[in-house]
């Protein structure tokens, strides 16, 4: 599946719940996963491939691996931590983000069962990004403003350099 880039409006959109998980959805996260792994992501948005919906896919070092249908942070914690971060939409620029440490975090997954997930560390960070992706945001919003502007120049010069 192609990988929406930064400059797509569709990274911007606000992806629906799904109400329906079928063997249309089961296909789409395993595609999903076909595509993070070729890229060497640690985690995948739905409207990363075009598909506003709300689902994501992360494999993160030292977790399982998993597939959040509807997610939702249901608490988080007040002390941030930083991570560099990148993004699959976004490639060839990293920008340190501070996030809260530590969420629990509901979801339903592939079979319609609801769960949850305490989640620390690189995971806790992969999970809240990977939520922003579903209401259009991406990390970069996250940063300095002037920074992200400096970021987002890097990333088109990156591009010219590859056309
Ligand atoms: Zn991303």
């Amino acid at each position: 599946m192609d990988i929406v880039t930064l400059g797509n409006d569709k990274l911007q959109t606000t992806s629906e719940l799904i109400t329906d998980i079928n063997d249309e959805l089961i296909f789409l996260i395993e595609k999903m996963f076909v595509s993070m792994y070729q890229n060497n992501g640690i985690g995948l948005a739905a409207i990363q491939v075009g598909i506003p919906k709300r689902l994501f896919i992360a494999d993160v070092p030292g977790s399982k691996k998993v597939a959040m249908i509807n997610p939702v942070i249901k608490e988080q914690n007040s002390d941030l931590q930083t991570y560099e971060e990148g993004c699959l939409s976004i490639p060839g620029i990293l920008a340190d983000v501070q996030r809260p440490s530590k969420i629990v975090v509901e979801y339903t997954d592939e079979k319609g069962k609801t769960k949850h997930l305490k989640a620390k560390g690189l995971l806790a960070t992969c999970i809240q990004h990977e939520i922003d992706h579903l209401d259009g945001v991406l990390f970069v919003d996250r940063i300095d403003p002037e920074l992200r502007l400096q970021k987002i120049q890097e990333f088109k010069h990156l591009q010219k350099r590859l056309i």
